[in-house]
Parts: structure tokens; sequence; C-alpha cells
């Protein structure tokens, strides 16, 4: 985010000349294994006396969504403290760290981000002195229209601590002129567009919201306490509340503003009328298969991804193997549907350090030996059908592709478990620049060829859309395979055709 808000210094507003007009994403390098990444997890508590240590299991079970820095801050309903650290969850938050984190209430952020932004200053939660006193905030997704947010209130006044998004949100509530704070946080809510699934602290309260359009997930958890108030959990997934040994309760809803104090939960719809457009991708890879998400189990979704696709493009074969783990659950719906043994023809080192996802060049070539190996006696002589959940740039899958073929297979096919991604995403999902993107700039076929498999063939749109359905009212998202962006703040270079920008 440092280099974004560098980058708006004295620029014009084109939104009057273009439609589409907005903010230059600060776009990156993507990660060593040519995933598209995460950029955060949230979790929040109200009414439990050992808050920070339940907040710290709900992050580790939420680890998968961002490795790069971490916090988690505390109140007691008189202060209000606030620790974070680079690095992984576990590392940060010793016995020693977590026993200088008192209090009944606690938010907590686990945060992905690219080399230039990964500074503590921008680790979260962020906790910013205001008008309407302390609060700390926690935010998942992306703004697209801070740009001009952040222009309008520099000019009323606000100075900023840091350089995240997610303090224009407390900055929006500072300004604002409303009544009662949570007045004031429906009415900042209401200013921003864009991606963000929220947890907010005061001294005594926690709110939590979802954008109108419900791009990233949000659920509400709770622990029965027979001798008082229920404890209340959010958490971006619902795997975090089974290590909590919460109920899962139900989703925040798209545009829903919802408070917990004392006295119990409140909550309000602060917009409504806005059609819902939930990220499909966090159905396809992001979030963890035992998750409740969108009203529907990721697990349900892959494994229909999987059959759906073998009904769209099945070829003879010996064995379906996954590349691990994404590609798993949807290769055992596409073994099962296609009727061909299932096996695990590659295995993972799972003990890769975060070392290795450095998004540089040089690592990731080797990255991909470390992270995968093939098991030779699976594949030698057979037909093979990998199964993977994306193809970013391509070079990761022309390696594993080469990789089973090298362990002696006789033919590789390669099914994704998706449609093309073709698009950037500008709501917090970190993504190479178009140009970057394989499938924006090269058909199937050519793809096929530079990845060298005998046969390739990715999920339909339709198909995607099928798989996932049974969700909550569900739109979905699906900017990145369509370039059809729900929003209208949207990078105007970026939806331009790939060619006209290389
Ligand atoms: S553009 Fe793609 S990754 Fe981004 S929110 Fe939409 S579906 Fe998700």
């Amino acid at each position: 985010m440092q280099r974004l808000f560098q980058g708006l210094a004295g620029m014009p507003d084109r939104s009057s000349q273009i439609k589409n007009a907005g903010w230059r994403r600060n776009q990156c390098d993507c990660a060593a294994d040519d995933k598209l990444r995460e950029e955060c997890g949230v979790v929040a508590i109200h009414g439990h006396p050992e808050a920070a240590r339940q907040v710290y299991l709900g992050l580790y079970a939420l680890q998968h969504r961002g490795q790069e820095s971490a916090g988690i801050a505390t109140a007691d309903g008189q202060h209000l403290a606030n620790i974070k650290g680079m690095g992984l969850v576990s590392e940060i938050f010793t016995d020693d760290v977590l026993s200088k984190l008192p209090g009944h209430m606690a938010i907590g952020h686990t945060r992905y981000s690219t080399t230039g932004d990964s500074a503590l200053l921008n680790a979260q939660p962020i906790r910013v002195e205001s008008t309407k006193g302390l609060i700390a905030i926690a935010h998942n997704g992306n703004l697209v229209n801070l740009g001009n947010v952040r222009s309008r209130l520099e000019r009323e006044g606000a100075y900023f601590q840091t350089t995240s998004d997610s303090e224009i949100i407390v900055q929006l509530i500072a300004h604002s002129k409303a009544g009662t704070l949570v007045d004031c946080i429906a009415d900042s809510l209401s200013q921003i567009e864009g991606a963000f699934s929220i947890v907010m602290m005061t001294r005594d309260r926690i709110f939590a919201a979802r954008d109108p359009r419900g791009f990233r997930p949000l659920s509400i958890g709770r622990m029965k306490n027979p001798d008082g108030p229920d404890t209340i959990v959010f958490a971006s997934e619902s795997c975090a509340f089974d290590l909590l040994r919460a109920e899962f309760e139900r989703d925040v809803l798209p545009g829903e503003l919802v408070m917990v104090t004392e006295d119990g939960v409140t909550s309000r719809q602060y917009a409504t009328g806005i059609p819902q457009s939930s990220c499909i991708f966090e159905h396809v890879y992001f979030a963890r298969p035992d998750s409740k998400i969108f009203g529907r189990w990721v697990q349900a979704s892959r494994d229909e991804m999987g059959r759906q696709l073998a009904r769209e493009s099945g070829v003879a074969a010996d064995v379906v193997v996954p590349v691990p783990d994404s590609g798993v659950t949807a290769g055992l719906g596409y073994a099962e549907q296609a009727g061909i043994p299932f096996r695990f023809g590659l295995i993972r080192n799972h003990y890769v350090g975060r070392t290795f996802i450095e998004p540089e060049q040089r690592v990731r070539d080797f990255g991909v030996r470390l992270k995968l190996n093939p098991v030779h006696n699976l594949l030698e002589g057979k037909r093979v059908i990998l199964i993977d959940d994306s193809i970013i740039r391509g070079t990761t899958s022309r390696k594993i592709v080469r990789m089973v073929r090298g362990a002696g297979a006789k033919e590789v096919h390669l099914r994704i478990s998706c449609p093309p991604t073709v698009s950037p995403c500008f709501y917090g999902v970190d993504t190479p620049r178009k140009r970057d993107l394989i499938a924006a700039n090269k058909s199937i076929e050519e793809i096929r060829r530079f990845i060298e498999a005998d046969s390739l063939a990715y999920l339909s749109l339709e198909g995607l859309l099928k798989s996932c359905d049974g969700g909550e009212r569900n739109g979905f998202c699906v900017a990145c395979y369509t370039g059809n962006y729900p929003t209208q703040w949207v990078d105007v270079d970026e939806i331009l055709p790939a060619t006209a920008s290389v």
C-alpha cells in the first residue's frame, strides 16, 4: 500500500473522462508457486476471559489466508492493547506475548502482502486515536475508490498515521457527522466502494461488517456459556470456529453491520438493493475445504467442480492425480465421476518455510521442485490426468507437466477446475498484471503447447457457477474470468487488451 499512496500524490482525477478510471493497484510479481494470493483473514471475539488466546487459535486456523504478518488487539472495557509482528501467528504470539494482551474482547488479523508493502506499519489490526475515541480495525479485502476518499479526507484535515486503506475507514468514522458511533460507522461504510470484511473494536464494543456486495466471507459463531452471556465470535472462515469449539451461527450478510456489547448482539443493514458478488475464487482455491462460506461447504463446491470437469472434458486415462493440496478435492470428484483411479502421484513437502514464499523469479524456479515431488511407480507408463485449480503465468504448470512426464508418464492431460484467468482482481487478491496472465494473451491451444501437455481443458464458467450454487441467494463475482467488474472503480489500464500495454 505504501507505493499505492505515494503514487496518488498529484494524481489527476480521470473519473470524469473515463467511466472506469480509478487508482492504480499496487501490482506485483506473484508468489513462488505461481498461485493467486489471498490478502487477509480476520477474527473477533466478545465475552471471553482469555480473548487474546481465542483469537490466536482463530488466526492459527486462518493462517492459509496470509503468512507475512499478524496482529491481535484486546480491550477490557478501559484499555486497548495491540501487538503485531511480521511472520506466522505461532512465531509472533508466544505465551509471553499473549500474556501482555489482557481483556475479554479481541480482534485479530493475518495478512499476506507484497514485498513493497510488508512493513510492520501496515500490519493489522491498526489502532487509531480518533475524535470518536480509540478504534482498532482489521480488514480483509481492498477498497477501490480510496484515492478519491483519501484526498477528500485530507482536504478536510485528516492526518493519516498509516498508508493502509483500512485507516481510511477509521478516518471516515472520525469525520462523520452522524449522532452515535454505530451511525458514524454505518455512514462511513456506505461511502466506500470495494471489498471489505471488517472487524472493529472500541474499548467496550466489537463491530463486524461486510461490504454491500459481500465479496469476502465473514461468519458469526457462538460459544455457549452456562454461567453467563454467550461468547460471540466472528471469523473469515468457519474452520476457525471448529478450533475454538464455537458453533457456526450464520454469515454476516452483505451490507450488514453487527454490533456486540455487554447487552448482546444487534444488527442493521447499512446498504440494501446492491446485487451480491461474492468472490467465486474463494470456493475454487482460497478457502479451506472444511469451511462453509457464502452458505455452502467449500468441499461440496470443489467436489462438484471436479465432477463437472469430468463431464465436460473427459479423456481416456489410467490415473487421476491432483496437484496438491488445492487440486485434491476437485481431483477426487473428477476421478469418481470418470471412474478412473485417484492416486497421489505428486507429493507436497509441507515443511517448506516462508523463505520460499518470496516473490522472486530465482526462488520460484527452485520452489516448485522443493514443494512437489513425483511418485515414480504411480506414474510410470501411465496416461495421467492432472487436476489443478488454476494456471496463472503458466510457468509452474509447465514444470509440473515436465515433472510428471519425467517420472515416466506416457501422456499428461491437464484439467483446470475453473475457467481461464484473464483479468486481474481488484478486490483483495494479489494478481499479476493482465500482461502476465497467460490466458489473457494466449488461446487454450497455445497454452497447451506452452505447458507441454497432451491435452488441456478448463471448467466452463457455467459449470463453475453451477458447482458453487446452493448458497446464500448467490450472486458471484467472476471478474477474473470475464473482465466484467461488479464495481465501477477499477484500473482502466488493466481492462484494456493486454497486447495494448505490452
Ligand atoms: S476478480 Fe476473481 S479473485 Fe477477485 S473477487 Fe472477483 S472472483 Fe474473486
